[in-house]
């Protein structure tokens, strides 16, 4: 790999961080990962991911990178407890009283639970002999050349004091917060835009202990329920002897309850009755944590016209999109594929426009996603982007045939785990099936109604017997 130059400065140990790291260590002789927190030896939760406690599932793109960016990854996960399963055909997906058919598509995804993959990756960062960590350092500024054109390094705090940490690169990986934007004010530079939609919802979660074959041979359920007040149910099985996650969601002012007894009460609510009894004979093992998620966020650095070079702003603050999507481990991974094209093709040369222009299209998609998904909330108004309305309106069809058909529940899933582009519904074959899958939906739906009708009169000409019956009817 071409070397770029002597020493990249990372800030924020998170997945988005440990990524950056990973990719900057191939063209800088030297790296150093600074984070504020104390970090663990094993997979604990921490302070500055309080995410960590919530359901993390793993799309099959973010998989599929990270065995490339750590090869064996996969094996070593696995070895470790994490959870192999065939997807779909282990996977109970349903959403909006739609149950994605469980066929195998031939793919192996992995389930565990965040400080699980977090520990693994951070593991095999520090592995890379040029890589350094710093853990219970803040950084609190950026320090650059006197024009403050080019940032020249950072300014970190620990327990010893204040220090400058001189850098050619200094890549933010902070999370979700602005501490970017709050330089370049500093800095006398223009922020970014920001975009969101409020979504408003709650997330709350606990790790569960439950029988053998609590979800028959399911390694995960998710139910989102659309009809008000919307609400949402994971239970992933991850790493440990039966051990699960199990994350409760509400929407639009709806909370699960914090209290045990009332948060397994929400869930088993939710459940089908097979978990639900699972879930009665279950034993919550940790608190039940909660986490408050207001709105989308994206941060639009690729429309600034002027921004200071040997700086990025990577990760949740570049982009940071409703949790219930499952898109953001992979988003970062996606990212720091696009720093190593990058990197590799000009150095530093103009390294922050090239950056984010070649990431917009591959944000845009995930964006995408997840505005359709919400859009089609009930408490979420129409879109004003009418493209988005049409494809709200076509997304009932979709997981009406993906119910039925495996081909559509199939391309379906790998839309939503961002391996193939949503294009990919549109081709005309699966055009037809979609078609073809929500007018037999529509039929049997009809036809339930018609037999319940019929149904009704021949139980009401049961019980009154025929005679009383047309007598009845005369009446009228
Ligand atoms: C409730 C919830 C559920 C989620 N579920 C999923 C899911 O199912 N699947 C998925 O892929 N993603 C999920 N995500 C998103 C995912 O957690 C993040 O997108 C992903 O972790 C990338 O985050 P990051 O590395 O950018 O930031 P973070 O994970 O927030 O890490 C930021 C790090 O920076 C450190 N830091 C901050 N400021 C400083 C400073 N000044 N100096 C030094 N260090 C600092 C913090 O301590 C922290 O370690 C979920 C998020 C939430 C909120």
């Amino acid at each position: 790999m071409a070397r770029i130059g002597e020493h990249a400065v990372v800030v924020g140990a998170g997945m988005g961080g440990l990524l950056a790291a990973r990719v900057l260590s191939d063209h800088y002789d030297r790296v150093t990962v600074v984070e504020r927190d104390a970090l663990p030896d094993g997979p604990q939760a921490r302070r500055g991911v309080p995410q960590g406690r919530h359901v993390h599932g793993l799309l099959p793109r973010g998989k599929d990178l990270l065995e490339e960016f750590f090869p064996g990854f996969e094996a070593q996960m696995r070895a470790a407890g994490a959870i192999d399963c065939d997807v779909l055909g282990e996977v109970n997906f349903q959403m909006a009283g739609r149950t994605l058919a469980q066929v195998s598509t031939g793919y192996r995804g992995l389930q565990a639970s965040r400080p699980h993959v977090e520990h693994h990756v951070r593991q095999r960062v520090l592995s890379i002999p040029n890589v350094t960590l710093r853990d219970r350092s803040q950084v609190s500024g950026v320090i650059t050349n006197s024009s403050a054109t080019r940032v020249t390094g950072v300014t970190v705090h620990d327990a010893g004091g204040a220090e400058d940490l001189g850098a050619d690169l200094v890549v933010a990986a902070t999370g979700r917060g602005a501490i970017v934007p709050a330089w370049l004010d500093i800095l006398g530079y223009p922020r970014p835009r920001e975009e969101g939609t409020t979504i408003d919802i709650v997330y709350r979660s606990a790790f569960v202990e439950l029988e053998p074959g609590a979800l028959g041979t399911d390694k995960s359920l998710t139910i989102g329920v659309r009809e008000l007040p919307p609400r949402a149910l994971a239970l992933f099985a991850v790493e440990g002897r039966n051990r699960y996650v199990l994350t409760l969601i509400g929407h639009a002012g709806e909370q699960p309850p914090a209290d045990p007894a009332g948060f397994l009460d929400f869930a088993a609510a939710l459940a089908p009755p097979h978990v639900r009894a699972a879930l009665r004979r279950g034993e919550l093992i940790t608190d039940v944590a909660t986490f408050r998620y207001k709105a989308n966020l994206r941060r639009r650095y690729e429309r600034l016209d002027r921004f200071p070079s040997g700086l990025l702003a990577v990760g949740d603050g570049l982009c940071s999109f409703s949790p219930v999507y499952g898109q953001g481990m992979t988003i970062a991974a996606i990212q720091m594929r696009v720093l190593q094209r990058c990197l590799a093709a000009g150095g530093e040369r103009d390294l922050a426009r090239r950056f984010y222009t070649a990431v917009t299209p591959e944000i845009d998609i995930a964006w995408q996603l997840t505005v359709i998904a919400d859009s089609a909330m009930p408490h979420v108004g129409p879109h004003p982007d009418p493209a988005i309305r049409v494809a709200v309106a076509a997304l009932d069809p979709v997981l009406a045939a993906a119910e039925r058909d495996p081909v559509v529940a199939a391309t379906l899933y790998r839309v939503m785990g961002l391996t193939q582009r949503p294009a990919a519904l549109l081709r005309p074959d699966l055009v037809a099936r979609i078609g073809v899958g929500a007018a037999r939906a529509a039929a049997e739906v009809a036809l339930a109604e018609a037999e319940r009708r019929a149904g009704r009169i021949g139980g009401f000409v049961a019980a009154l017997g025929p005679a009383q019956c047309l007598a009845a009817v005369k009446r009228r």
